[in-house]
């Protein structure tokens, strides 16, 4: 059977037990993806399975279950690596998810940084892509500067102009989880080529639903978390090209990460372990591994077709309604993010609860974001493959019935 003949959300829904349960009396209407996705049986079982027949520390050991949790765990690497063909083995850090992945960087790097040097990164991040970059600034004197793309993914082709021989580092993300426009980052890391700046893109919201080629973006670093896409919590990857990994200095030192320590001095273990001090989380590889392998399963860009009509269907719905205003693209997007005039969104999110629907409401760790767009906040509603047709149609009509109520 093709890949695209295997996609269907209802028998995909059998595979996350999770779905199955009520929530109150009402059946679970899950649409909190953007904040963690939900885990389906095989990466359950696979991390189970790891508890049940190959529990060891890697590395160090030279006994029978040591053995198979380190091959166990260096083929978890290897998985993810096809996943977003990178072009080498090793090339891929295991870290705690997105977050710790860019510390690893902004840490990292800054033995490179010059007070004279640029950071640029754009006005729609998650707070991870933004404060890390801020406190480097702040470390080493180099200057902060914020691309203006505007919420509308309408932008103008000066935003090049911000690109120059002072820029050090361009960090990107690739779609935003607060309003879901998706960044030109193809053309951003041309830009950076350009004037010689080294290009980090934040995929933490565009694994789950496009398929990633690191070869063929040419980025020096892609980051992301594994509880974004059906993987487990904890657990996520600093891709690298070699000699951009090479560059950075571990911002964490101890076990694992060296070959040779005296008192003196250590020396350092080579790539990828130089920078995974300590025991790193085994079962959380084999789970985000895992993962990737049920993400290949199915077609991918009929999942992500089907995840942008669920969002475009709520947009339909919701959008002649007067007082509400949409911030997330109608089309492409496959989350719905918008504010209800004269009606608390904490208000909105609690009755959709109260239904059993699960959706985001707040600042989606965007405070900038939601100043440019002149809101405290906004409810979001993030769709995945699991998510069918009625559950779309059920949360934009149960939002008109909660603004009727509450106003
Ligand atoms: N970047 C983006 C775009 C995100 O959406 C998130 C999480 O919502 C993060 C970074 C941080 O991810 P984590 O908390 O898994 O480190």
């Amino acid at each position: 059977m093709s890949p695209s003949m295997m996609f269907d959300p209802y028998s995909i829904r059998q595979e996350f037990p999770i779905l199955q349960q009520p929530a109150y009396e009402h059946e679970l209407t899950y649409l909190d993806n953007a904040a963690t996705t939900q885990k389906p049986s095989r990466v359950l079982e696979r991390i189970l399975g790891y508890y049940q027949t190959a529990n060891a520390n890697v590395h160090r050991g030279a006994h029978f279950l040591s053995d198979r949790a380190t091959s166990q765990f260096e083929q978890a690497r290897q998985t993810v690596e096809r996943f977003i063909h990178a072009p080498e083995n090793g090339q891929v850090i295991w870290t705690k998810g997105t977050t710790e992945a860019i510390n690893t960087v902004a840490y990292g790097i800054e033995h490179l940084i010059d007070p004279d040097d640029e950071i640029l990164i754009s006005s729609l991040e998650h707070h991870a892509n933004l404060v890390p970059w801020q406190q480097l600034s702040f470390r080493t004197g180099a200057r902060l500067r914020i691309i203006p793309f505007t919420s509308d993914g309408k932008w103008q082709a000066e935003y090049a102009n911000y690109f120059s021989d002072r820029t050090k580092i361009v960090a990107c993300t690739q779609v935003s989880n607060a309003i879901g426009v998706q960044l030109p980052i193809k053309e951003v890391i041309q830009h950076a080529k350009n004037v010689g700046a080294m290009t980090l893109i934040d995929g933490a919201q565009a694994i789950a639903h496009y398929p990633v080629s690191v070869s063929e973006l040419d980025c020096d670093f892609y980051v992301f978390s594994g509880h974004k896409m059906y993987g487990p919590t904890g657990i996520g990857v600093l891709y690298g090209k070699t000699d951009a990994l090479e560059s950075l200095l571990p911002c964490q030192t101890g076990g694992e990460m060296v070959l040779h320590v005296t008192y003196q001095a250590t020396e350092f273990n080579i790539l990828p372990y130089r920078l995974e001090a300590g025991t790193p989380n085994i079962e959380g590889a084999l789970g985000l591994a895992a993962a990737c392998d049920f993400l290949q399963q199915h077609d991918q860009e009929a999942v992500l077709k089907w995840e942008q009509s669920l969002a475009e269907k709520a947009y339909s719905i919701l959008e002649n309604t007067t007082d509400i205003e949409i911030f997330s693209p109608k089309k492409h997007s496959t989350l719905i993010s918008l504010s209800v005039k004269n009606t608390h969104i904490m208000d909105l999110n609690g009755y959709l609860d109260s239904k059993g629907i699960a959706v985001r409401g707040g600042s989606h760790c965007a405070h900038p974001l939601m100043a440019q767009l002149g809101v405290s906040g906004t409810l979001r509603a993030s769709f995945a493959c699991y998510n069918t047709m009625e559950e779309a149609e059920h949360f934009a009509n149960t939002l008109l019935e909660a603004i009727e109520l509450l106003q």
